[in-house]
């Protein structure tokens, strides 16, 4: 349990007015039936379901992924598998997206929705430790989404940045964590800290064209150069 306390510090918080929100999902098409499932069934049985992303965002992911055609894509924290799912959506013909997490108790159930969306031969799963795992994947990446431990976000843009094609994107989750990083304070949270000094690092690195989309918790898109 040690591995989600970084989550059950975070509290709510809705960016947008509620009717906003409300408005915005209700003129963005509906998900795919399973996907709808497997947030039930995540909510019913798994610790956290906030940390699933959910109908909009999930929505703009496969926009984004069906514009930019992957081959390839590397996910950082599967989770329940719902953005995997709604990334591989939008992989180019005979794409694929591999997906990594270290809590494997975890791997049924993404299975059994992978199955059912029929995806199987779209998306492979690795469990570990991303910090381990990473290094043993070889070749290059047409998109990668970090969506893990945020006190590891500037590590893993470190160990894949020169892993990404020109042209390819990576976006990063959960980066405004709450509206936490625009506290002002002397000292942050390890968290908080953590995503300041990523959103800084990737701001000031010249090999990458980003914006921060204040979409749900923050997606920090940027474009290798
Ligand atoms: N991408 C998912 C949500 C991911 S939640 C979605 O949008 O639906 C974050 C996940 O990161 C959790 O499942 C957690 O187990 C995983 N995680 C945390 N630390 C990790 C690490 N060091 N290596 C791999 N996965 C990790
Ligand atoms: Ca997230």
């Amino acid at each position: 349990m040690v591995l989600f306390t970084w989550y059950l510090v975070q509290k709510d918080m809705e960016f947008l007015p509620p009717e906003i929100d409300q408005y915005s999902a209700e003129h963005t098409k509906s998900e795919p039936a399973y996907l709808k499932e497997l947030e039930r069934e995540t909510y019913l049985k798994v610790l956290m379901p906030r940390m699933l992303s959910g109908h909009m965002q999930g929505r703009i992911l496969s926009m984004i992924t069906a514009l930019h055609q992957p081959k390839r894509i590397l996910e950082i924290g599967t989770y329940t598998g719902y953005s995997a799912l709604c990334m591989a959506e939008g992989l180019a013909n005979g794409g694929v997206l591999e997906s990594i997490d270290i809590n494997e108790e975890l791997e049924p159930l993404v299975r059994k929705y992978v199955k059912i969306a029929g995806m199987e031969d779209r998306i492979q799963l690795h469990y570990g430790n991303a910090l381990e795992v990473i290094p043993a994947l070889t070749g290059e990446f047409d998109m990668v989404f970090i969506d893990a431990d945020k006190i590891n976000y500037s590590n893993y843009y470190n160990m894949i940045i020169d892993r990404v094609r020109k042209g390819g994107l990576i976006i990063a989750d959960n980066v405004l964590w709450s509206g936490k990083v625009t506290e002002k304070k002397e000292k942050f949270d390890k968290d908080t800290q953590a995503l300041l000094d990523f959103n800084k690092m990737v701001t000031d690195d010249i090999r990458v064209e980003n914006v921060l989309l204040p979409v749900r918790d923050g997606l920090m898109m940027m474009r290798k150069l």
